[in-house]
């Protein structure tokens, strides 16, 4: 049996493992695909594409795109994009630029509240150009300032706490204009934890191609229900486990194995878009 895992995370966002590091996990726990789902990011694409292919993995280069739809919450994952597509890394660059405004503005709130971490020192940890909540935390903690990024996040970063900054987000139907325009099939990411059951018939009109039913904290219950979603509305099956490495406590890898024959159908899906686009009707 082959199994995948389709949610992957690495230090071009707020992961710690390389790409190389990652993909070796990936052959250790006998993975025959991986997918790479950075935050607003595909530059692990290609190093993980590399590192994939001397394992003999195969390798669906992805993002995670962080968007709303009716002011809820939903993460969009894009799969079999091409990296090198302009509008996609135009977006993408815009969003990084958010992200590392948010960083700034809530390191001005942790000085407001008396706390006395750099913003230097949060950028210098992440060493990414999608720097994120979890690194602030790290920061923290590095800073010997909280005892660790779990403490960090009840005492200032978790939503409506005091340092908590709302980020500015894309569409979710833009969201699933722009993946499609760079060749790749959007899927909703974790459905079960961002509780957007009542936005989904609208993505599925905007051209949502699939939702992630099997994840990390999904229970049981919640996947089988997310499949039933998926077979009343023809979308495409995904699962991955969500692993940041070290950032959120033990590396995920390894949790979720979703079967193969998901990934044949996904493959098929993109390969019918591809010959659809070369042979109009
Ligand atoms: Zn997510
Ligand atoms: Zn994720």
């Amino acid at each position: 049996m082959k199994f995948a895992d389709l949610h992957l995370h690495t230090h071009f966002s707020d992961g710690t493992f390389s790409p190389e590091e990652l993909t070796g996990h990936g052959l250790r726990l006998g993975f025959a695909v991986l997918a790479l789902t950075d935050h607003d990011s595909v530059e692990g694409c290609a190093p993980m594409a590399a590192a994939c292919a001397s394992s003999e993995i195969e390798f669906i280069s992805g993002t995670e795109l962080t968007a709303e739809y009716n002011d809820i919450e939903v993460h969009l994952l894009g799969y079999f994009l091409d990296i090198y597509n302009e509008r996609l890394l135009a977006e993408i660059a815009k969003f990084q630029a958010v992200r590392q405004n948010r960083i700034r503005e809530m390191v001005a709130r942790l000085n407001h509240l008396g706390v006395p971490l750099e913003t230097e020192s949060v950028f210098a940890l992440a060493n990414c150009k999608s720097p994120g909540r979890p690194h602030v935390a790290r920061a923290l903690t590095k800073a010997g300032l909280v005892k660790n990024p779990d403490e960090a996040f009840e005492r200032f970063l978790k939503k409506n706490r005091p340092a908590w900054v709302p980020k500015a987000k894309m569409s979710a139907l833009e969201g699933v204009e722009l993946i499609h325009a760079a060749g790749g099939l959007s899927v909703m990411a974790h459905p079960g934890l961002n509780r957007t059951d009542e936005i989904i018939p609208a993505l599925v009109d905007a051209g949502l191609d699939g939702i992630e039913c099997f994840h990390t904290k999904h229970s049981t219950a919640m996947s089988e229900r997310y499949l039933e979603i998926a077979d009343r509305f023809h979308l495409l099956v995904t699962g991955g486990s969500d692993c940041h490495g070290f950032s959120k406590g033990k590396p995920l890898i390894g949790t979720v194995r979703l079967p193969y024959e998901h990934v044949e159908k996904l493959k098929a899906m993109v390969e019918s878009r591809k010959s659809g686009a070369a042979n109009p009707p």
